[in-house]
């Protein structure tokens, strides 16, 4: 990648004033009672209802380990059709959530059209297996589902680096440039925001945001290295936040290095939260869903995924021809989410999310604005392919 044109911003480190969080977005119940793996176990009936889930899974896990575990995978999925409810996995989740018990898995950007698409009476119960800001997006965009979270401590470090009230000193600071906001944010924060963008669209996002207000620069929140790779591909001047993710700022260039010579002709993909340098000698980057792709259409049959460690896993179970290298990184939030924990929840009907309707409804606009936009890229990018 080119050098970079950001600046650091000087606000970020004079007059922070982050950590307020406002009562708009609240869990309501107590964590549900998690029961423990010997409560459940290994019937023949439960061999022939996970049956399908262990053959992407056997690979992964020693077979003792899926004794105890398919039992609870075959109540939450029974559970699960009882109380017509539905379940969301984001891609970093552990193998047996995404293959055992997930109806939708996918990147934050995925997740959120579908969250928006289903009908809220054919399933009106959600669960959200990912940080809680994705259950926070949920419940934004079908405020009339119940949204469910395993575990309301599954939080991200971008979330929590940013407030809305840093949002508004911000505005104020850049009268007239857009907010672009990573869904990796509170529903407050999004409130307080012009157009949310994914890694999957944040170039494009930052482009149109400048374009719709005439602007040069664009305050791009809250991930500092997702702003510098953007940075570096525009000329539109990037106001950067400090956030990091505390999985990808951990990769450096020296484990690529050491990567590629212990594993001669392996690809290289990497995340866009990862730093500008790492990303610099990658063979593709970006984001979560566009890894995935490209391991199918680059044909490659050594692969290194630079991002959290259960999502190389869940890729390989998919991918049995291709050789996955893992330089193990996991996300301690994802990690919160377990099996158990699902079941409880299931079980309970909580820990419910509940986000105050005006703030749900101001959040709304700047996710819908990104929906709407990426759709407009996707047709074109079908048209362009097409002509
Ligand atoms: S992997 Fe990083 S961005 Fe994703 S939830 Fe964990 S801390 Fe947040």
């Amino acid at each position: 990648m080119a050098s970079l044109p950001i600046k650091p911003d000087p606000y970020y480190q004079d007059e922070r004033v982050s950590g307020k969080r406002s009562r708009a977005t609240e869990v309501t119940g107590a964590a549900a009672p998690v029961l423990s793996y010997r409560d459940e176990n290994f019937t023949d009936e439960v061999a022939r209802a996970t049956q399908p889930a262990w053959e992407k899974l056997h690979d992964l896990m020693p077979d003792v380990e899926w004794l105890l575990k398919a039992p609870l995978v075959h109540k939450i999925n029974r559970l699960k059709r009882e109380r017509r409810a539905i379940i969301l996995a984001h891609n970093y989740q552990a193998p047996e959530i995404f293959y055992g018990v997930a109806d939708f898995t996918g990147d934050s950007l995925e997740l959120a059209r579908r969250a928006a698409a289903l009908s809220e009476d054919g399933a009106p119960i959600a669960v959200m297996c990912g940080g809680n800001f994705m259950a926070w997006t949920v419940k934004v965009l079908a405020p009339a589902r119940r949204v469910l979270i395993p575990d309301v401590q599954a939080g991200c470090s971008l979330a929590e680096s940013i407030s809305a009230a840093d949002v508004r000193l911000l505005k104020e600071r850049y009268l007239g440039a857009p907010v672009v906001t990573y869904v990796n944010t509170s529903a407050e924060v999004k409130a307080e925001s012009d157009i949310c963008c994914t890694s999957a669209n944040a170039l494009e996002i930052v482009v149109a945001a400048a374009r719709a207000f005439k602007s040069k620069r664009v305050v791009f929140l809250p991930d500092h290295y997702l702003a510098m790779n953007v940075a570096a591909q525009t000329p539109i001047e990037i106001i950067a936040w400090r956030g990091t993710c505390m999985v990808h700022e951990r990769f450096t260039v020296q484990q690529i290095r050491d990567l590629r010579e212990q594993f001669p002709g392996v690809r290289v993909l990497v995340h866009p939260e990862a730093p500008p340098e790492v990303c610099a000698v990658a063979d593709f980057v970006g984001s979560t869903s566009g890894m995935i792709k490209d391991v199918g259409l680059s044909h490659a049959n050594k692969v290194v995924m630079v991002t959290e460690c259960s999502m190389a896993d869940n890729v390989a179970a998919a991918n049995p021809g291709v050789q996955f290298v893992r330089p193990c990184v996991l996300c301690p939030h994802m990690q919160r989410i377990t099996l158990q924990k699902i079941l409880a929840c299931l079980e309970t009907l909580q820990p419910e999310v509940k986000i105050a309707p005006e703030v749900a409804a101001r959040a709304r606009r700047p996710i819908e604005r990104m929906l709407e936009l990426s759709s407009r890229f996707k047709s074109q990018a079908a048209k362009a392919t097409l002509d």
